[in-house]
């Protein structure tokens, strides 16, 4: 069962003269419960492909897949929809609301009209899913930058979407921070969630499942990590 099939997916930035081929013919496949890790350099087109996959951006050509519906059949209302109710996104930067605490951050994220009642018990049930009960009222300067991710992790959780997209996820954490949010990960796709990070550190990327290797817009390599269970 795919989550994802991208066929010979191109994406073109600027116009005739002055353009950019970011995705020159992109094919991949990502299983349910599969985590992937996407590495390349830097200009490889890794964040378009992320936000092809994110719904975020459409492709100049080539056909997207997203849990076996063909995208170029929806609709921009109906793309909206699909993001907001199966994809959780996390960044390298966190993204907190600076001035809110670590509850309101994500009660920002919980849809409206969702949890309705419950949704003290929800957002204490999420951060409770990432080690952070008790914080629930510290402002992101109050905590560590591992802690502010696993909020932010709280937060993509929030309306329990199948798809975590992750750009760089313990790009700005300590190694030790680093391997609790990696640990997290795991734990989504252990529950049958599909992970897909973008990451430039090679020892994260081997905690995945498989590692797909982009240069220049196209994906020059593959790799399946086996993982002997403990
Ligand atoms: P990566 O994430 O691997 O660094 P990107 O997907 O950000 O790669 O970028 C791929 C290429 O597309 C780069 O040459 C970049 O300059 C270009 N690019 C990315 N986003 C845009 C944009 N919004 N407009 C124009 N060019 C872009
Ligand atoms: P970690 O090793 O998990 O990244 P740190 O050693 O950075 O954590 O922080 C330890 C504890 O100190 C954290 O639990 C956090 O709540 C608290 N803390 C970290 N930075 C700040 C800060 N700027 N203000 C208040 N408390 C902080």
């Amino acid at each position: 069962e795919h989550v994802y099939e991208l066929r010979n997916v191109r994406k073109i930035y600027g116009t005739k003269g002055n353009y950019v081929e970011a995705l020159r013919g992109i094919n991949l496949d990502v299983r349910k419960g599969e985590f992937l890790a996407i590495m390349g350099p830097s200009g490889s087109g890794k964040t378009t492909l992320l936000s092809i996959m994110g719904l975020l951006t459409r492709p100049t050509s080539g056909s997207v897949r997203i849990m076996g519906r063909d995208l170029a059949t929806l609709n921009d209302k109906q793309i909206t929809l699909m993001r907001r109710k199966t994809i959780g996104f996390i960044f390298q930067t966190f993204n907190l609301v600076p001035w809110l605490t670590a509850a309101e951050n994500i009660e920002l994220a919980l849809a409206v009209g969702e949890y309705n009642g419950n949704r003290k018990r929800r957002i204490m049930e999420l951060l409770d899913s990432v080690g952070l009960r008790g914080r629930e009222n510290h402002k992101p300067s109050e905590l560590s930058g591992g802690e502010q991710q696993r909020v932010a992790i709280a937060r993509a959780l929030a309306n329990n979407p199948s798809i975590i997209l992750a750009d760089e996820p313990t790009g700005n954490l300590d190694s030790a921070s680093g391997l609790q949010v990696m640990e997290i990960l795991r734990g989504l796709v252990r529950e049958g969630r599909t992970v897909v990070m973008v990451t430039h550190n090679e020892a994260m990327a081997e905690m995945s499942d498989r590692i797909a290797r982009i240069r220049d817009g196209i994906i020059v390599g593959e790799e399946v990590i086996s993982h002997v269970e403990v």
